[in-house]
């Protein structure tokens, strides 16, 4: 059984990992020099492995493929995950948000753990191959240093070749050429938006607004938003992106005191203001960042002006016009991919015999909190199993 995985990401290592205990020859190839890149980036700021929610909460996370990712998520579940991850010594704990991470916090000894095993499993490894497609044949052909080379066809392909953000970490979408299938358009998931600012409120690119809440079509997100120069950017903003991203040009209404009723606001806006400043008065009596209020002048430039219940009011819904989702080079993930339907109950591509697909080239999406990684491993592991059975069988 000579199994060829392309793409050494979580998906398909974890498919590699699967397929080499079950016994099949496995080679694992890559564009890159080194595996698992966009896996060592997500573990810059806290590898967020997956969340400890109950499943019911859990599963809707994935909006229109719950349906699809369900089996698929009992199969390799949030708990088999930090198993998994445990038995290769790095401890796991859930943070106060019901976050997992790993003790280490970063992906590098997870992932160095994990090679080594895959190492002694008999993986091979073959990098700087980038995939181009397939011969009539079905024999695989790799861009390489020395050109292009073909590869004579394996019993099964696994293409795990992720999405498209972040393409200098080896993902790029490029891979929609080359698979013979029905695929939605690749588009920017978990990013954050254009907006225009003030010259005023650029300057405070790269601050946050802490303690906000973020409301977009009946969805509310409590959380942080990032200031940039054209926009902006940050965990609730990426946890609404999927709708947003779908009805732009669209507005959203941020929260300043989500703590705070309208009624709170105006009794502390009716203390006396003795000297102060209108903006120290804000920032003392009513809790407000600098950053906050700029962004309250810029839905009107008049606030010391505004009668006390227009400005409770403005502060407890100060609307947004974003125009458009920030570059894909930007996001954290990408929405589009294979169309589900396109997969069959082994993970095999309809149009394509032989040929699978796992990860985030598949037509998923995500908010961040471990749900990204959770279903690329699961489907890794679903993967596996489908090429097993489908061997198996052929
Ligand atoms: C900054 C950042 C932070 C993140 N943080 C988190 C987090 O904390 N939690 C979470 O759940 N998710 C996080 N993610 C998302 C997560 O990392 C991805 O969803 C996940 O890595 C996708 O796994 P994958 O195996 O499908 O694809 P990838 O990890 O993208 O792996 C695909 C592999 O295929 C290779 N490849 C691509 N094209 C070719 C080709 N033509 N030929 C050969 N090889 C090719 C690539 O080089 C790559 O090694 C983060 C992402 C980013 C960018």
């Amino acid at each position: 059984m000579n199994v060829a995985i392309i793409g050494g990401g979580p998906a398909g290592l974890m498919a590699a990992e699967i397929l080499a205990n079950a016994g099949a020859s496995v080679i694992v190839y890559d564009r890159k020099p080194s595996l698992g890149r966009k896996f060592l980036m997500a573990g810059r700021g806290g590898l967020n492995l997956t969340h400890s929610e109950p499943i019911d909460k859990f599963l809707p996370r994935y909006g229109t493929a719950q349906k699809f990712l369900t089996p698929i998520l009992h199969g390799f579940s949030p708990e088999k995950l930090r198993a998994w991850c445990e038995e290769l010594g790095q401890e796991t704990f859930v943070g106060s948000s019901g976050r997992v991470f790993p003790k280490a916090m970063k992906a590098s000894p997870l992932l160095r753990a994990w090679l080594n095993r895959l190492d002694q499993a008999g993986v091979q490894f073959k990098l700087q191959r980038t995939w181009k497609g397939f011969t009539e044949d079905g024999d695989i052909i790799f861009d390489t240093q020395n050109g292009m080379v073909k590869t004579a066809k394996p019993d099964a392909v696994l293409l795990a070749l992720g999405g498209a953000s972040w393409p200098s970490l080896g993902s790029d979408g490029a891979w929609t050429k080359f698979v013979d299938a029905p695929i939605n358009d690749i588009k920017p998931s978990n990013c954050g938006f254009v907006c225009r600012w003030s010259d005023y409120m650029k300057k405070y690119a790269g601050t946050p607004l802490k303690n906000i809440s973020v409301a977009h079509k009946g969805q509310t997100v409590a959380g942080e938003a990032i200031i940039a120069e054209n926009g902006m950017e940050g965990g609730a903003i990426y946890a609404l992106s999927a709708s947003i991203r779908e009805n732009l040009p669209s507005t959203v209404d941020i929260d300043l005191r989500p703590n705070m009723s309208v009624e709170d606001l105006l009794k502390k806006m009716n203390m006396p203001r003795g000297r102060q400043s209108f903006s120290t008065f804000l920032q003392k009596a009513l809790g407000l960042s600098p950053v906050a209020i700029t962004l309250l002048r810029e839905a009107d430039k008049n606030i010391q002006d505004l009668p006390h219940e227009k400005l409770a009011t403005l502060i407890k819904s100060v609307p947004l016009r974003f125009t458009a989702p920030f570059s894909i080079e930007r996001a954290i993930s990408s929405a589009g991919g294979i169309d589900l339907d396109a997969i069959d109950h082994n993970f095999m591509i309809k149009n394509l015999p032989s040929v699978f697909a796992a990860g985030e080239m598949l037509d998923w999406e995500a908010p961040t909190g471990g749900y990204l990684l959770q279903a690329c491993f699961a489907t890794g592991v679903a993967a596996a199993n489908g090429i097993m059975n489908y061997l198996k069988t052929a």
